[in-house]
């Protein structure tokens, strides 16, 4: 299930990295910055999400290549 996937989204504050789960994205939660303890909204996130959902993709298009490839 796609909603299980890790994503990246970057914290808006001080740009570190987080990973959360696509669930969490379309539940819309709240999560708390490690690096900087800012409480990063995951509705606003939707641009770097986006980014993210393209590097899964581009992962899953390397599996699928390394399958071929067998
Ligand atoms: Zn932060």
């Amino acid at each position: 299930m796609l909603e299980n996937h890790w994503i990246a989204i970057t914290c808006p504050k001080c740009q570190y990295t987080e990973y959360v789960r696509m669930i969490s994205m379309k539940l819309q939660e709240t999560v708390i910055c490690h690096n900087c303890k800012a409480n990063i909204k995951l509705i606003d996130q939707t641009a770097s999400i986006y980014l993210a959902f393209q590097e899964v993709n581009n992962t899953l298009n390397s599996f699928k290549d390394i399958f071929k490839r067998s």
